[in-house]
């Protein structure tokens, strides 16, 4: 079966590329949603937490339940508002408040810009009277850039606002509330950091995704991804390979059949623009559901070591060719 190394000592050293910006690991809160971005939500937890990590990010109670006991806290990001230890829940709206139950640990996300989710910013005093209302415990507040990835003056005006949130929230004398607003991007083109925590997922997973003008902050790939070889063909000259035949050989050629495919999670892809796997061969016609074809025997190649090449191959973005990676595909730590 296809799978996946995870490397240990790429993973710390993208982590303490994070720490060096932050001042402190303690200050990073490793964001662990959909699967760890693809690369194994236990393990990834597991390999976190050794370094003395403290905080992790998810999106649902169910993936929080399977971290729970490496971490000081859990941020879910959005699911059902209960009271917990551990658990601390985002506030995405004022209605979020009312239905939160009494006790919660919870984190109010205000929209400086995104608008994605979060309060709006004249909501604030409502919902910071609310929440006390409703006897919830705040323990965070947070906004999310937008564009902290593009070289534009947009992450500035979105900073300042996320100022006047965190002086009005001071103002308003919760007693420990922490403030966040960077994500990978925004981290890693920060020259002074003073948040509480930093939210960051894509470039402890080895990807700086900051275009050219900014300062490169050499981060490395966590995952390898791998193919076994199920069956190998000699072809003559002319014939058609996968479905539709969209690959003919143009000579005698010894062709195999890898284990790996969409349903995987692999992309597809188009066969008129074939992607080269890492070893530099191209995936000869089309991509199956569980195999691919390459002019090759040896009994393993590697397909991918690079999600960000890969992508930009694929016309897409690492994050989604690491997330779209069965969770079913095996992982070694190496
Ligand atoms: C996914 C997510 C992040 C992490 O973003 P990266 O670009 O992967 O660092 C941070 N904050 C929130 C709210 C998110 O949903």
């Amino acid at each position: 079966m296809a799978f996946i190394t995870i490397n240990k000592q790429n993973f710390y050293h993208n982590l303490n590329q994070i720490a060096l910006k932050t001042g402190s690991v303690d200050k990073i809160a490793i964001v662990l949603k959909d699967n760890a971005y693809g690369h194994g939500l236990e393990l990834m937890a597991k390999l976190a937490s050794e370094f003395g990590i403290k905080h992790a990010i998810v999106r649902k109670t169910v993936e929080a339940e399977q971290i729970r006991s490496l971490f000081e806290t859990v941020l879910i990001l959005g699911d059902t508002i209960i009271k917990d230890d551990i658990y601390s829940f985002t506030i995405n709206s004022l209605e979020d408040i009312k239905q939160a139950q009494r006790g919660a640990k919870v984190e109010l996300k205000v929209d400086t810009g995104m608008h994605r989710n979060g309060i709006a910013l004249d909501e604030l005093d409502e919902a910071l009277v609310s929440i006390q209302e409703r006897g919830l415990n705040l323990t965070g507040v947070m906004t999310h850039f937008r564009s902290a990835d593009e070289f534009s003056s947009e992450l500035f005006w979105q900073q300042k606002k996320f100022e006047m949130i965190k002086e009005k929230v001071r103002k308003a004398k919760f007693a420990e509330v922490r403030f966040h607003s960077h994500n990978s991007a925004a981290i890693l083109r920060t020259k002074s950091f003073d948040d509480d925590l930093v939210r960051v997922g894509i470039g402890a997973y080895g990807y700086n995704e900051l275009p050219a003008p900014f300062e490169k902050v050499e981060l490395k790939p966590v995952m390898t991804l791998y193919a076994k070889k199920v069956s190998t063909r000699v072809l003559k000259a002319g014939e058609r390979v996968g479905y539709g035949g969209d690959f003919s050989t143009p000579k005698e050629m010894l062709v195999s059949t890898y284990d790996l495919g969409y349903g995987d999670g692999w992309c597809r892809g188009d066969s008129t623009q074939p992607y080269v796997i890492s070893e530099g061969l191209p995936i000869l016609g089309r991509v199956s559901m569980d195999f691919v074809a390459l002019g090759s025997t040896k009994d393993e190649v590697c397909i991918m070591n690079d999600a960000q090449k890969a992508a930009k191959q694929l016309r897409t973005i690492s994050y989604e060719v690491t997330t779209a990676l069965s969770p079913e595909i095996p992982k070694e730590v190496i």
